[in-house]
């Protein structure tokens, strides 16, 4: 009998057990395990919640989760607050580390820690009811946002922002977050890139949508487009960006329209300060308040980069948004590479110093960065997968417990197994129903554990929750 741990339950967590499962290996036991009562990673509390088609992937997800070679094991933590990486390599054969890219990038710029200016995640933790969630709100009395980057995660912000509540009523949003977005008399959203539209990193598909927000007129400048002569000549740019070009030509050649609400695609502008209320030239007191971003003017350099012009343009906002990317962080145990947030891997086998590291390895965003959508992690976790199988003749020699859940109970921890996750999943539906509504998730950790409990899972304080911000495993 093979025993594998794979160490968060998103995307890449789950689809490693899938490809173990269909190894056609006959004894062969994983447990997935993740430090939130709840599986999905990203997929939960990462895809906006007005993407019902993304999220319906959670039913295939689901699905190897109930194979009955898999185990669910939530609310273990693993690493210095919880269970240590060399306790879990004693309890089982392998373990696949699927955590994902755990915080945001930093912009590195005076004034980016001023009152109502956020990373992204803070503000996607908060709309899909991430247990960590900061729950103090947003500035949504702003009637500017400013959104610093040119990603998918920036269009998701920005679309969130856009929405009324007709349109986020139907969604599984926590009340408290639809509730402040529904009164949100944010009327104004700049999105910036630092570079030109050819470069950007959003999907033509998730651009578009933009364009068909009720009420919301996107708005670019013809001639800030210009300036990317991939714009002006787009011939030799790859697909994807040149639907990008042409979502972007159709919106220029667009007449001004009266809606309620603008979003206004700006490029070329990279930002070099956060300025406060009460400064116009400096970012203030601790404590003050966002009022503007600074940005300077851009221009390409010929080798796909930008360089500065010393120009500078102010864009009023009273709520900031920076959406620059993810970033993997160190686990306790593991080797890491600082500088691409990543753990060293050869074909996803752990490598200490160069060395493959028996029985230990990576896949999804650890493995490779934070870069691709859903389905990249599919091949990803295959890669892994074949070079574990390939090691498990020797992987099987060493003696672990027959029962690891025994061992890891015996060490304290009590996993909310999948019969709690059904609990949540019927809370969640109950407190839908007493609100009108469909499914609506329970925001915090008090109720999660608590319809766990009440779904007969035995969670206890052992449930070692860091409250740490940020996104989940993916
Ligand atoms: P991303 O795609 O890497 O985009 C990051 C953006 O931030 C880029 O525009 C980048 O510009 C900009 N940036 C980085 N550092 C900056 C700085 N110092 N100043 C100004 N701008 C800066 O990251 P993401 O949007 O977080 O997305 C992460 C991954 O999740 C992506 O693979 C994305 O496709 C995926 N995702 C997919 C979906 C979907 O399919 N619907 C939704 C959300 C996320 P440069 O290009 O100039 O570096």
């Amino acid at each position: 009998m093979l025993h594998v741990a794979v160490v968060g339950s998103g995307p890449s967590g789950v689809y490693t057990a899938q490809s173990l499962v269909q190894s056609g290996l006959p004894e062969l036991r994983v447990d997935v395990l993740d430090r939130l009562p709840c599986p999905y990673g990203l997929v939960r509390y990462g895809v906006a919640p007005d993407h019902e088609k993304i999220k319906s992937l959670q039913n295939n997800l689901r699905a190897v989760l109930e194979d009955e070679r898999v185990r669910f094991l939530g609310g273990v933590q693993v690493g210095p607050d919880g269970l240590p990486t060399a306790r879990l390599r004693e309890l089982y054969h392998a373990v696949v580390y699927c955590v994902g890219a755990a915080t945001d990038r930093h912009l590195g710029v005076p004034g980016e820690e001023l009152s109502g200016s956020w990373s992204a995640t803070e503000f996607v933790s908060w709309y899909s009811a991430h247990p960590d969630s900061v729950t103090d709100g947003f500035a949504l009395g702003a009637r500017s946002a400013v959104v610093i980057g040119v990603g998918n995660v920036a269009v998701d912000v920005t679309r969130m922002l856009a929405r009324g509540a007709a349109e986020l009523s139907p969604t599984d949003m926590p009340q408290t977050a639809l509730t402040a977005l529904a009164a949100s008399k944010v009327t104004e959203i700049s999105m910036v890139g630092r570079r030109g539209p050819s470069q950007a990193r959003f999907t033509t598909k998730e651009l578009r949508e933009l364009g068909s927000l009720p009420d919301t007129e996107v708005v670019v400048d013809p001639e800030e487009l210009t300036l990317d002569p991939e714009y002006v000549d787009p011939s030799a740019l790859p697909a994807a960006q040149r639907r990008n070009v042409e979502v972007l030509r159709g919106w220029a050649a667009a007449p001004p329209q009266d809606r309620a609400r603008r979003i206004r695609l700006r490029f070329f502008l990279r930002p070099v300060e956060l300025l406060a209320d009460d400064d116009a030239c400096g970012s203030g007191s601790e404590g003050a308040a966002v009022s503007a971003v600074r940005f300077e003017r851009t221009v390409p350099d010929g080798r796909g980069g930008v360089t500065g012009t010393g120009r500078y343009e102010d864009i009023e906002a009273q709520l900031v948004l920076r959406s620059v990317g993810y970033r993997g962080v160190p686990l306790e145990g593991l080797p890491f590479d600082a500088e691409h947030g990543t753990v060293p891997h050869l074909a996803g086998r752990v490598l200490r110093e160069g060395v493959v590291a028996p029985g230990e390895y990576v896949a999804g965003w650890i493995k490779r960065g934070p870069t691709g959508v859903i389905g990249t992690n599919r091949p990803c976790a295959k890669e892994t997968v074949a070079s574990l199988l390939e090691d498990a003749p020797e992987l099987v020699r060493r003696e672990v417990p027959a029962d690891p859940l025994a061992a890891l109970r015996a060490a304290g921890v009590a996993p909310v197994e999948w019969a709690g996750w059904e609990a949540i999943e019927r809370a969640e539906a109950e407190l839908g129903a007493s609100l009108g509504r469909g499914v609506v998730k329970l925001p915090d950790w008090t109720s999660l554990l608590a319809a766990a409990r009440a779904g007969g899972c035995s969670v206890a304080a052992s449930v070692s929750v860091s409250r740490r911000s940020g996104a989940s495993p993916s």
